[in-house]
C-alpha cells in the first residue's frame, strides 16, 4: 500500500523501503540540478503582464496628477490623489488615511518601526528605544523580513502559535494585557505567509478591541496578499481600521501593502495607512526623511491599474499562472506522502507560499538532504523568530518562480527527502 502510515511499517519494510528511495535520491545527485524554490518571486510571464505599464507614459505626456501637480518636480510628501485613491480601497480606509511611499512596502515598515524606537508612535510618553525592553508579539510561522527587522532593531520577539483563524488570540490577549514591554505584533492577515492563512473576523475584533497594558501597543498589518487569489471565492478579511475605530483604539494599526507581486517587485508602489491622526503624525516626520516619493512610478501604476475592478481582473490572470503550480505541488505532495502520517501542508486559496510541516526534529536535515540534491529551500527555521522553530519542521514552499517541470522534479526530491528523514526518525 503505497499510502499506508509510515508509523505502522515494520523494521525490514523500513529498510526496503530507505533503500529504494535512497536509490532515487542518489540518482537526483547525479544529475547535479540546480533548483530554487526558496523566495516567493514572480516568474517572468507574471512580470510580463504588467510590462504595458511602461509604454503609458511618454515625453509627450503632461506627466500632472489629477490635482496639476508637475510629477517630474519636488513635491508630494504623501503621494499624488489618484494613488491615494487607488490605495484607500486596496486597503479599506478613506483616502485622508494613506501615504503612498517608495518601491516597498517593507521599507515603510521599517521607517515606521525605526521611527517608534527614536521617536515613539502618535501618543507615546517616551521612544520605543529610550525604555529598557521593548517586545514584539510575532505569530509564527511568520515571515522572516519582519522578524529580521525586530532582530535589527533589538527589539525582543514572542513567538505566539498560529491557528486556523490567525494568531492564537488567547496567547495574545494574555502577552499584551500583562506585560507593558510589549509594543506591538506583526500581522499578515491575509493568505499569511506562510500559511496562507486568513484572519478570522473574531480575530480582526479581538485584536482591535483587547486590552492593552502598554497604551501605544501598535499592530503592523502588512496586508501584502490582499488581492492576491488563487480562486473565484476569495477569502473575505474584515476591515481592521474601522474595527479599531469601533472599539475605540482609533490609533491602533498601521497597515502597509505594495503593488510589488501586482506589477513588479523591483519597481511597484508601496502604501501605508492609518487614523488621520497617525498619518498626519507620521506625515511631519516623514517630512524630514524626504522631499517626496517617485510621483511618475505613482502615475504610472494608476493608469495601468485604474481601479479595483481592473486589479480583481489583472490578479486573475497572475492566477491563471500560479494556480496551476500551486495545484501541481499539492498534487505531488498528495501522491507521495498523503496518509503516510508524515508531513501535513495547507491549501492556501492566495498569496505565495505553501507551508508544510514534517514530524518534529526533520525539518533542517530535509533542506539539507534536498539541497544536496540541487533543491535551494528556504533555510529551515526561517519561519521563526531568531531563525528558531522549536520544533524544527516548518519548510516554506514557494511554488511561483520555477517553472512547472522545475517545480515537478523539486517537489519529488523534496518528498524522497521527508520520507527518508521520517523513517530514519521512526527508526529511533
Ligand atoms: N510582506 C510580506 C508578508 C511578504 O511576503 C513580502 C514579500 O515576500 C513583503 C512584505 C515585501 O513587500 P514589498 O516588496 O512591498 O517590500
Amino acid at each position: 500500500n503505497p499510502s499506508a502510515s509510515f508509523t505502522n511499517l515494520g523494521e525490514t519494510e523500513r529498510n526496503r523501503l530507505y533503500a529504494s528511495l535512497k536509490e532515487s535520491y542518489d540518482a537526483y545527485k547525479l544529475r547535479g540540478m540546480k533548483l530554487d524554490m526558496s523566495r516567493g518571486k514572480p516568474c517572468p510571464e507574471q512580470l510580463a503582464l504588467s510590462k504595458g505599464m511602461l509604454d503609458l507614459l511618454t515625453s509627450s505626456d503632461p506627466l500632472q496628477a489629477e490635482d496639476g501637480t508637475d510629477c517630474l518636480n519636488y513635491g508630494g510628501i504623501d503621494g499624488i490623489p489618484e494613488a491615494k485613491r487607488l490605495f484607500s480601497r486596496l486597503l479599506g480606509v478613506s483616502e485622508q488615511e494613506v501615504i503612498i511611499g517608495g518601491n516597498a512596502s517593507l521599507n515603510m515598515m521599517y521607517d515606521a518601526l525605526a521611527r517608534a524606537m527614536l521617536h515613539g508612535v502618535y501618543g507615546s510618553e517616551t521612544p520605543w528605544g529610550k525604555l529598557p525592553k521593548v517586545k514584539f508579539i510575532c505569530p509564527s510561522p511568520g515571515y522572516d523580513r519582519h522578524f529580521a527587522i525586530c532582530e535589527q532593531l533589538g527589539i525582543e520577539m514572542i513567538a505566539v502559535d498560529m491557528l486556523e483563524g490567525g494568531p492564537d488570540m488567547d496567547q495574545v490577549e494574555k502577552l499584551a494585557g500583562e506585560d507593558d514591554a510589549i509594543k506591538g505584533i506583526w500581522c499578515v492577515p491575509k493568505y499569511s505567509n506562510p500559511d496562507g492563512i486568513t484572519y478570522s473576523d473574531e480575530t480582526v475584533d479581538r485584536l482591535a478591541s483587547m486590552r492593552t497594558k502598554a497604551s501605544d501597543f501598535t499592530i503592523f498589518w502588512d496586508d501584502a496578499y490582499t488581492v492576491h487569489h488563487l480562486t473565484d471565492e476569495p477569502d473575505p478579511l474584515k476591515p481592521i481600521l474601522a474595527a479599531c475605530k469601533a472599539a475605540g483604539h482609533p490609533n491602533r494599526v498601521y497597515l502597509f501593502c505594495s503593488t510589488s507581486k501586482i506589477t513588479f517587485p523591483g519597481s511597484g508602489v508601496a502604501a501605508m495607512a492609518s487614523s488621520e491622526a497617525n498619518v498626519s503624525h507620521i506625515r511631519k516626520h516623514l517630512s524630514a526623511q524626504t522631499i517626496g516619493p517617485d510621483k511618475i512610478n505613482q502615475l504610472r501604476h494608476v493608469r495601468f491599474l485604474r481601479d479595483i475592478d481592473h486589479i480583481e481582473a489583472h490578479m486573475k490572470r497572475h492566477a491563471d499562472i500560479i494556480k496551476p503550480k500551486f495545484d501541481r505541488v499539492l498534487h505531488k505532495l498528495e501522491a507521495s506522502l498523503g496518509g503516510k502520517q508524515i508531513a501535513w501542508w495547507n491549501k492556501p486559496n492566495g498569496g505565495y507560499f505553501i507551508s508544510l510541516n514534517t514530524l518534529d526534529g526533520c525539518a533542517t536535515e530535509v533542506v539539507r538532504m534536498a539541497a544536496e540534491a540541487g533543491v535551494t529551500l528556504t533555510k529551515a527555521g526561517a519561519t521563526f523568530p531568531y531563525g528558531k522553530d522549536p520544533r524544527n519542521r516548518n519548510i516554506r514552499i514557494a511554488p511561483t518562480f520555477p517553472k512547472l517541470e522545475e517545480l515537478e522534479t523539486a517537489i519529488d526530491i523534496l518528498c524522497l527527502c521527508i520520507q527518508m528523514v521520517s523513517l530514519t526518525k521512526l527508526q529511533g
